[in-house]
This record gives C-alpha cells, structure tokens and sequence, in this order.
C-alpha cells in the first residue's frame, strides 16, 4: 500500500509501510524472510552494497569465523541446510559470503533491500502512531514497526592516534576492506590492533609481506584452531542430523553445539588438569574454552588456564622477549574474547616478522612515512588499522532515532544501553533491535540469536493484529527489572574485569559496564518466551479503537 502524504512539491511523498528493515545482515536478510512470509508490505535498507552484514564488509585477508561452520548457518530453512555444503569446520570470510548470497538468490530476498542506502534517521510520530523513516537518497518511508537489524559490531572505529590524514602510504581499514586483492609482496607493511582480527590478518599478512611491523598494545590469548576439510561422510551425516543440531544450539548457552562441562577446575587432581587441558588443547577449536564450568568465575582456576597458555606461547616463540611481550597478563583468560588462531605465534619467528610492543614503546603519532614511536620512526608502504568497533551500541546511536516525546536514543542510552530482553526499548514504540546491546548478543552465536528475535518480533507483531493493537512498548518496570537481572550476572562472571569492546572501554567517552546478559543463550530465550507466553504482562499496548475514539 502506498499513500500520498505530502502535498508539497519539494518533500517526496512518504510511502506508508508495515516494517522498516534496518539491515543486510543474517538478521536483516531473516527478517524480510520472515515478514514476506506473514504477508506484511516492508521495505529493507543497508548500506553496503549487497547482503552479508560484517562478512561482506570484512574482507581482510585470513578473515574467518571461528564458530563450527555447521552451527553459524540458518537453521529455519530444511531446503537451505540441505542444498548448501559447507566446505570447511571453521568458514572463510569467502565462503560466508557466498552462502549469505546463495539465501538470498535461493530465497529471493534482494529484491526488497535497497542497498547502498542509509537510514538517516527514525522518528516517531506519536499523532499518526508510526516510524518516520528517511534515507540519505531523499526517500521517506511512514511504517508502523521499525526493525534495527544493525548488529552489534558495524561501526569501525579508528585507533585514536594523531597524524593518520597525514600518511602518505595506503591505508587500509579491516573493516572496511577494499573488494579488489591487495598485494602485499616485497611491501613494508604495518598492522595496528591484535584482536581477534588483527590476530588473523597476522598470520595471513606475515607470510606474504615484505616486512611486518606489528604494533601491539594489549595481547590477546588465542587457542588453535585446528581446521580442517569437511569430508562428504560428515557432512552427510550433518544433514541428516541438522534437525537435533538445532533443536540442541536454541537449547545452548553459546547458541551452538558444543559439548557443557559441568567440571570445576578443582574438582580434578592437578595431573588431570594438566591432562584435560593438553587434551582440549591439542583438540583445538573452542574444545579448550569449555575444559572446566567455573573458568569465568574463578580467579585463581582462571590465573592456572592463562599460565597454561602462556606456557605454550614459550614453547612456540623463539624469541625471548617476543614470547613475553605476547603473554597477556593482567586480565583473566576469556574476558577478552578468545581467538581461534592457525600457527599466529609460529608467524613471529619468521625473520621478516617484527612485533612492536606498545606497552614499552608507545605510538606517538602517523607521519607521512610511517608510525613514529617513542623510540624511532617506522617507514610503511602499507599500514592496516584493526583496531575494533564501536561495538553494540554504535550503530543504533550512529542515526537519528527519536522516540516519544522526542527522546533521543543517545539521551536513552546516556548511562549505557537498557532495553527489556534486549529487544524493545521504553519510550520507543513498535522499534525492535536484533541481538539487541542486553541480549546475550556477542556472547553466543549471532545467527542463532537473530533467528529467534526475528521469530519473537514476529510473534508480537502477529499477536498485535490479532487484538488490533496499534503500539506496544515494554514497561518502566520490565526494563529495570531485565536490567536488574544483566546487571547482576555482570557482576558474577570475570567477564567485566578486562578493558574491551565487550565492556565498552575501547572507545573515549564511552559509559563502561557489561551490558550484555551473560546467563547464557538458553535462559535468554526462555525469557523471552515467558514474556510472550505470560500474555505479554510487561508490556504497555495501545488499541487501535481507542485513538480513532478520541
Ligand atoms: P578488538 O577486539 O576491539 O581489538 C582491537 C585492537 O586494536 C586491540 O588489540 C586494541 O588494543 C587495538 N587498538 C585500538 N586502539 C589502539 C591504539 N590507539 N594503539 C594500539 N592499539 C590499539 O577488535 P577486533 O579485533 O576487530 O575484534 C572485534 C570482534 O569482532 C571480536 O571480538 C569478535 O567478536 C569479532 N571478530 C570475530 C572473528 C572471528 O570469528 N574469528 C574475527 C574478527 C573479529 P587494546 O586492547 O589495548 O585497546
């Protein structure tokens, strides 16, 4: 349905809508999927060119998921899991994207995206009861539900570092990366940012660059990887299984299937310790992060599993004042999140292979040539920032999303982030965020959490037409209370005592906490179906009737 609803010349008409799509990601790409099911008329937009979300704009060189391939892949479709074949346990950025481009070619989503489009802003117009949406190509849209699948990591954010406009070389960003292959052969190539993607762009970059500098700040911990080729007995036997696969990832704390330990570090004699972590170690994967149950809440089971660890990069680094500058300390073990490596420690002792520790030798500045230190001038041909996001919140806060009363989200958020269920905010009516900043969101697997909120938006919606209601919105009380509940698992994990994106500190001016819900994916979901199926108490509707009425 399209209505005419200016009558002056210069503003184009806006055209009426059920749902705006925020979008292009696995949340996005469900979403239309979902809504074309229900007959609702939506629009969706995104800003890159195509769909893929973070996997289309991260094209950096080793970029790869590290969850199971089988797992970070849809699971509402029988027609999709069977016809597409994974190739690897752990996908490549290359793969990933082409398996977002088979769901949309197989189930023809393209045609309802506008792509390299912005949504500028979302404003809600509490006479006419609907989303005032307008886009950076001069479009306006009016629709009743707002859907802001922008997911939690797709706001890059430079290292705060003067001089950067001043580089004469080529910059590259790793989020943001180019689409045409870049050549790093014979080149001085410099790499800012050892996270879990500067960690990967290592051990790819490293063995291909002229010389490597890598200017590291704080080390991460990271495990093997341990990749390997799917051969077609697994995969066949995947595909007979995928219907238990999932039913066992939406009942899983991490979304995915993955052996629970309910075993305490100090359950075992220390010689078993030992054993379980070579065993998991040398397992690879995430075997290793689920070892023991009580890693996450206790220190000293923590302290031992991070020493495991840093003795394994001794073993590996030949060099050693590298091997300790490598050795994370300070934070507990997966209170940054862990990365899944291939041979990252084996790339410094290649000779060409330079790291720069930070901590002892800090950046003072880009120059035209290079990074200049505290201690000398380092000449780059190439330099790549992989310095992060800002993560969960940026991208939301990133537009113009004004609620009731002129409530702007920045204000709403001013002290961090607060929504019920990670879901639906206060003061913002018929708005919905996937794997919202208080869902468990970058704490279990994103596919998983977006097919369920896409499923939940669409049980509100359906129940609102059902009852001809116009607005819902959650509850003062409903959102302090979930975020009473967040709070509170906050403060039990050791999650909150390291200084990252996850707790908001990577970036200045930024309020700090854990915001995420850490009780796991399972209890989220059961959560959120409570809310719905104790007939959506926490929750203030509006009836269509009542405004006609007035
Ligand atoms: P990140 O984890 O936030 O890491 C950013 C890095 O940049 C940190 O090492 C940080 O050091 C460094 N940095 C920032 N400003 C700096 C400065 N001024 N000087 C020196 N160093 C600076 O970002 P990310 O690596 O892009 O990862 C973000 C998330 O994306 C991951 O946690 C993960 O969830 C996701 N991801 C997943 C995969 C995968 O599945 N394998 C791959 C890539 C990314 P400090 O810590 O000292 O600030």
């Amino acid at each position: 349905m399209t209505t005419e609803n200016s009558a002056q010349s210069n503003t184009p008409a806006a055209k009426r809508l059920d749902v705006v799509i925020v979008g292009a990601g696995f949340g996005g790409m469900y979403a239309v999927y979902k809504f074309r099911q229900m007959g609702l008329n939506f629009q969706a937009f995104e800003l890159g060119g195509d769909v893929g979300g973070v996997w289309y704009w991260n094209r950096y060189p080793g970029a790869r998921c590290d969850l199971m391939s089988v797992d970070y892949s849809y699971g509402f479709s029988e027609e999709i899991q069977q016809e597409w074949t994974w190739s690897e346990q752990f996908a490549a950025q290359p793969e990933i994207l082409a398996y977002a481009n088979f769901v949309a070619d197989r189930l023809d989503l393209r045609k309802h995206f506008k792509f390299n489009t912005r949504v500028e802003s979302a404003i809600w117009n509490e006479e006419k009861r609907l989303w005032e949406v307008t886009t950076d190509k001069g479009e306006r849209f009016e629709a009743t539900y707002c859907v802001m699948a922008t997911g939690p990591l797709s706001v890059p954010k430079d290292p705060e570092i003067p001089g950067i406009e001043k580089f004469k070389g080529r910059l590259l960003r790793a989020q943001k990366w180019p689409h045409e292959p870049i050549s790093f052969e014979g080149k001085r190539v410099g790499l800012i940012g050892t996270g879990s993607t500067g960690i990967q762009i290592v051990q790819e970059v490293g063995r291909q660059a002229g010389e490597l500098f890598v200017f590291q700040r704080t080390p991460s911990f990271t495990l093997p990887m341990r990749n390997n080729k799917l051969t077609p007995e697994y995969v066949a036997e995947v595909k007979r299984n995928y219907k238990g696969i999932r039913e066992a990832a939406r009942n899983s704390p991490n979304g995915g299937v993955r052996p629970v330990i309910t075993r305490p570090f100090f359950s075992v004699m220390e010689h078993q310790r030992k054993q379980i972590l070579e065993d998991t170690w040398n397992q690879g994967g995430l075997a290793f992060l689920g070892a023991f149950s009580d890693l996450m809440q206790n220190e000293e089971a923590n302290e031992a599993v991070a020493d495991f660890v840093r003795s394994k990069i001794e073993e590996v680094v030949n060099d050693k004042e590298t091997a300790e500058a490598l050795k994370p300390r300070g934070y507990p073990i997966f209170a940054r999140r862990p990365c899944l490596d291939t041979e990252y420690y084996e790339t410094y002792n290649l000779p060409t292979v330079h790291l720069v520790n930070c901590l002892k030798e800090q950046i003072v500045e880009i120059t035209e040539k290079g990074v200049r230190t505290e201690s000398r001038e380092i000449e780059l041909d190439i330099l790549i920032f992989a310095t992060g996001y800002d993560a969960l919140t940026g991208a939301l806060r990133a537009f113009n999303v004004v609620g009731r009363n002129g409530l702007k989200i920045q204000d709403y958020w001013k002290e961090g982030p607060q929504s019920f269920l990670g879901l639906m905010m206060e003061g913002f009516p018929n708005l919905f965020t996937t794997a919202g900043a208080n869902g468990p969101s970058a704490l279990a697997n994103l596919i998983t959490i977006n097919e369920h909120d896409v499923d939940w938006i669409a049980g509100v919606i359906e129940h609102m037409k059902k009852n001809d209601l116009a607005t819902v919105e959650p509850k003062k009380s409903a959102v302090k209370r979930w975020m009473d509940i967040v709070h509170a698992l906050a403060t039990r994990t050791l999650v909150s005592k390291a200084k990252t994106w996850w707790t908001g500190t990577n970036v200045q001016g930024k309020p700090h906490g854990l915001t995420m819900f850490t009780g796991g994916f399972n209890k989220y979901r059961e959560h959120c179906t409570a809310a719905a199926d104790n007939g959506y108490v926490d929750f203030s509707f509006e009836p269509r009737e009542e405004r006609k009425a007035a």
